[in-house]
């Protein structure tokens, strides 16, 4: 029979097993062309290997023969789109679900998911923002604060050690590229990781006394669950609304434990000897605890990112006060590290303003 495929030849052509095309054949699809009067055999034409071809590409895609019928019955292109939003929410939510539980297991115990109402506040807010930066070297010799202003991404860096500066640049840069590629909540979680693998990489390689570290506060704003703060260690998220300044983010320090803890008051906080200790950072070990959490914002709000240096320096009362005058952002800014030097800020300064 010219044009016409047995079972086994088929099978061969197309890398269906004979055993698949029983079943899909039962189901109504890739039903063989024609059938042997006298011995019953089934033959394929060789125009269905393009169907098989298709067939076990989506089958490959995961999706299910029952669907791929129905597809075949009629055959709308819409429904493929469908489709790639299902695989595409699927693998989200599995890749998710495995950087929890990388976390998990890091932490030793299941981290907490990002709360409903902060992620939905955050996707339908999604805010552009209006943003100013400014930084200082302040009392020290050199900067090792680092910062970006990137697409859906602004971040503040506190670079630690003899090669800080370098930790803080490196970190921003790989946490933009990488959630470049990716800028689902996943993808931010993993952008995370990769930053903190990048500097504890370069520490591995620039040897003994390169030792290196850095702080890590960003605001991004996700493709699936809006504004999402990644943080680590003790650099600071606020958020000004209406009068009040609240710090979203709490300090990886010991003495931010101790403030916690009530055994140390605010006044003592930022002359304490032990205020430059971390207790968690980026780059210090293969993988790295950041916190990250939903972040409401409404417009009028104005997000502050700032490095020690600057909350070190200036009290509570003088931020408020700056962060109230209605300030274009970078004036802001500018006014927040004025103000830091003129209190004598022995440290880098940096501070960041967004405005929703
Ligand atoms: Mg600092």
């Amino acid at each position: 029979m010219d044009g016409l495929l047995g079972i086994g030849d088929f099978s061969a052509r197309c890398g269906l097993s004979a055993k698949m095309l029983r079943s899909y054949a039962a189901a109504g699809l890739l039903v063989p062309a024609a059938v042997d009067r006298a011995s019953g055999y089934r033959y394929y034409s060789t125009g269905q290997l393009h169907q098989a071809g298709v067939i076990a590409l989506l089958r490959q895609a995961g999706i299910a023969v029952k669907d791929i019928a129905e597809f075949y019955d009629n055959p709308d292109p819409v429904r493929l789109d469908r489709w790639d939003r299902e695989v595409t929410r699927d693998s989200t939510t599995r890749r998710q679900a495995l950087v929890q539980a990388r976390a998990a297991l890091a932490l030793g115990h299941v981290p907490p998911q990002i709360p409903a109402e902060s992620s939905r506040i955050g996707s339908e807010m999604a805010p552009d923002f209006l943003a100013g930066v400014a930084t200082h070297t302040g009392g020290r010799d050199t900067n090792q604060d680092a910062t970006i202003v990137a697409h859906r991404l602004f971040g503040v860096a506190d670079g630690l050690g003899q090669r800080g500066e370098i930790a803080s640049r490196l970190a921003l840069d790989t946490l933009e590229a990488a959630f470049a590629a990716d800028r689902s909540i996943s993808g931010l979680l993993i952008a995370g990781q990769q930053a903190n693998q990048a500097v504890w990489q370069q520490a591995g390689t620039a040897g003994e006394d390169a030792q290196m570290g850095t702080t890590l506060t960003a605001i991004a704003i996700t493709s699936d669950v809006g504004l999402v703060v990644l943080h680590i260690g003790d650099s600071r998220l606020y958020r000004w609304r209406r009068g009040r300044a609240d710090q979203l983010t709490s300090d990886h320090s010991v003495v931010g434990d101790l403030l916690r803890s009530g055994e140390l008051s605010e006044d003592d906080f930022r002359t304490h000897p032990h205020r430059q200790i971390l207790t968690r950072a980026l780059g210090v070990g293969p993988a790295a605890d950041i916190d990250y959490a939903g972040v409401s914002c409404e417009p009028g709000d104005r997000l502050m990112l700032c490095t020690d240096g600057l909350f070190q320096a200036i009290a509570a009362d003088d931020l408020k006060a700056i962060l109230a005058a209605e300030n274009a952002p970078q004036q802001s800014a500018d006014q927040l590290v004025t103000t830091a030097l003129e209190r004598g800020a022995e440290d880098n300064i940096t501070a960041m303003i967004l405005d929703a």
